[in-house]
């Protein structure tokens, strides 16, 4: 069921990269497992899938002993920055970084155990007032006051837009963060990066959001089912 469900996905990923005329190379899927046990995430990478997506920083250190080795974690919950040290130790990418405070957090912890890590910058993209990530028109000064945490590599963007039940609404949103994130290369804010990632698009909006530019989409749903 695992098996088909990733084969399903990677195939309208492809499809969607070259409707785009993009690589479908380029673009990771990160598998979000939230919720559902280690067998599960077993069955995925004996699918060949390395990259898995957590939201609860306890629970994904729970899982973390008992995976096999080579398996990548990408944090894509909210992050308190009294859990930066567990969440260094635990994962590979912080797609959720949004507050100067959590980014030096990362960076202490980091700096202990001479590490760099890599990091995102969620960002608010519908300005809703009860969503985690910075107002699109914040996302500068932060980045600017995070140039000097050198443990940290900012590698790009993440979002997750407005609820919608239409994949369609979603492609606006995805349009003005990688517009967002280019104008921000263009001011030297990657300056590790060529081109920014960009995490965007769910189980519902995927192929929108690589036709408007997604370098790495977040699915949960379409392949481990409904989540209790
Ligand atoms: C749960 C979650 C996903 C996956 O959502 P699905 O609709 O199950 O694909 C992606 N990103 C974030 C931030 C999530 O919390």
């Amino acid at each position: 069921m695992i098996a088909e469900n990733l084969q399903r996905i990677r195939a309208e990923i492809a499809a969607a990269a070259r409707r785009a005329k993009r690589n479908p190379e380029e673009i990771t899927l990160v598998a979000v497992s939230k919720l559902f046990p280690v067998e599960l995430i077993r069955e995925a990478v004996d699918a060949g899938q390395t990259v898995f997506g957590e939201n609860y920083i306890q629970e994904a250190a729970a899982k973390k002993p008992q995976l096999p080795e080579g398996v990548h974690l990408h944090f894509i919950g909210h992050l308190q920055s009294n859990k930066a040290r567990l969440a260094t130790e635990t994962c590979d990418m912080i797609e959720t970084v949004d507050s100067l405070k959590l980014a030096t957090a990362l960076n202490n912890h980091l700096m202990k155990s001479g590490r760099r890590m890599k990091v995102l910058l969620q960002v608010n993209i519908g300005r809703e007032l009860q969503k985690s990530g910075v107002d699109p028109a914040e996302a500068e000064q932060l980045l600017r006051q995070m140039q000097s945490l050198q443990q940290l590599q900012m590698c790009g963007l993440m979002t997750i837009p407005p609820l919608s039940t239409e994949a369609e609404a979603s492609r606006p949103h995805f349009r003005e963060l990688r517009l967002l994130a280019n104008s921000l290369a263009a001011r030297g804010l990657f300056p590790e990066m060529e081109n920014p990632q960009l995490s965007m698009g769910m189980s519902d909006d995927f192929p929108v959001a690589i036709e408007e530019g997604a370098t790495i989409v977040r699915v949960g749903t379409a392949i481990f089912g409904r989540r209790q």
